[in-house]
């Protein structure tokens, strides 16, 4: 790179390694909370229990003081303080929605901003959680793909977005409560589905994941966590194995040419490729269906001949079909398919014996709705020139 580079720091993707200072201990893994006490001086014979009991202060109490931690001698205590914190990323800003969506605008390191948003339902609440700070991705459709990859964001970060969302809950247990579940949760589901490509962030996403699963901490259970991908083939074997959550995929359209133009990860990996990735997926099974998500684009992908396409291709593979009806965006380049139509394409997806449900759009009233996240603080924008090129339309 030369002196002249446009390039500011902020763009850069790797985190600047941080002066001498207290380790944060939210994001790490047990090894690593293990490594980390062990560095600080506690000694070896101890240590598992210290990360036992530290990880059930942090992720079961949601404790961000170490004087809290009452089951540690003050001494111990003091010594935690020394060397460590507990760092959440900033709530800069909630909005909630008429129909009761919350969305966050959280701010990390550096100045950067992510959104989150909480989707309350009779039955459950999710939380719809980023893993990058925009995307290095620029599907046509998606408003966040029109902002350049700022940086991936760390493991503390992702599970920071849930702790977040419980302070915001209220959901922390209270103090003397037993450990066990207690009632249905306000938060119970968590989607990778805000800003970001998770497969691009994957061991950052896996390890807060694991946290997240974690029988002795926030303990959502593997199947309450589903994670989109557009696509990212070499990586979704590994997302079965590693992670062994839910899988969902933004397929979007039925042929080479359409989806090259609304998901361009197309041209490197495309429909075919992406779905023998999907029959060979470790955890298939029909209660562990593959969600099939297909963003509903007036004259685009709409027609019955697509939804006929669309069953043919996903044949023999345990699906649900989530059809979201576009939802706009200043400058986007669509229309959303009008109601009859998106029901006349459920339909034929549904009588082909896949579940093809309608995606409500939820919040739209604040923007939080599926693709309209970005951050209006990032100023580095993709140019159209770019997204055009890159979306092979230019
Ligand atoms: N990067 C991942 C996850 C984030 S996007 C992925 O692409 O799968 C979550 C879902 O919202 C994806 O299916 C995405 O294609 C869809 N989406 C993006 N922009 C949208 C828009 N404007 N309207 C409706 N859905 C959109
Ligand atoms: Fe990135 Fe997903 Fe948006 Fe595509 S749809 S630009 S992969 S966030």
């Amino acid at each position: 790179m030369t002196a002249t580079a446009p390039i500011t720091q902020d763009v850069l993707t790797l985190p600047r390694k941080r002066p001498e200072g207290p380790v944060n201990l939210v994001g790490l893994t047990r090894d690593q909370l293990r490594d980390a006490l062990l560095q600080a001086g506690t000694p070896e014979k101890q240590v598992k229990m210290r990360v036992n009991q530290v990880w059930q202060w942090i992720y079961h109490w949601g404790v961000r003081e170490f004087d809290a931690m009452t089951n540690l001698s003050k001494a111990y205590r003091a010594l935690l303080a020394e060397h460590f914190t507990i760092a959440l990323p900033e709530m800069v800003s909630r909005q909630v929605s008429a129909d009761g969506t919350r969305k966050y605008l959280v701010r990390i390191a550096g100045g950067h901003e992510v959104e989150v948003v909480y989707i309350p339902e009779a039955d459950r609440g999710t939380l719809c959680i980023s893993s990058q700070v925009g995307c290095t991705l620029t599907c046509s459709f998606c408003h966040t793909g029109t902002q350049k990859l700022v940086r991936n964001l760390t493991a503390g970060e992702i599970v920071g977005q849930i702790m977040l969302a419980r302070d915001d809950l209220e959901e922390w247990p209270a103090p003397g409560t037993g450990t066990g579940e207690s009632g249905p949760r306000l938060l119970s589901n968590i989607v990778l589905m805000g800003m970001g490509e998770p497969l691009y962030n994957f061991d950052n996403v896996r390890d807060a994941m694991k946290i997240a699963m974690d029988g002795e901490g926030i303990a959502l259970s593997r199947r309450r966590i589903t994670l989109s991908t557009s696509g990212v083939v070499p990586e979704i074997a590994r997302c079965a194995e590693e992670i062994g959550c839910l899988m969902a995929v933004s397929f979007h359209a039925t042929t080479d040419e359409v989806r090259d133009r609304l998901v361009p990860i197309n041209k490197r990996w495309n429909i075919a490729t992406l779905l023998d990735a999907l029959r060979e997926y470790p955890r298939l099974s029909n209660s562990e269906r593959i969600t099939f998500e297909y963003v509903m684009l007036k004259d685009v992908n709409d027609s019955d001949a697509d939804a006929r396409r669309l069953v043919k291709l996903i044949s023999g593979i345990p699906a649900k079909i989530n059809l979201i009806p576009f939802n706009e965006w200043p400058g986007a380049p669509y229309e959303r398919s009008d109601w009859a139509r998106i029901e006349r394409f459920a339909d034929i997806v549904y009588k082909a014996g896949y579940a093809s449900p309608i995606r409500t759009p939820r919040g739209e009233d604040i923007m939080a709705a599926c693709g309209q996240l970005k951050s209006a603080t990032e100023r580095a924008r993709k140019s159209r020139a770019q997204i055009a090129a890159e979306a092979g339309q230019g």
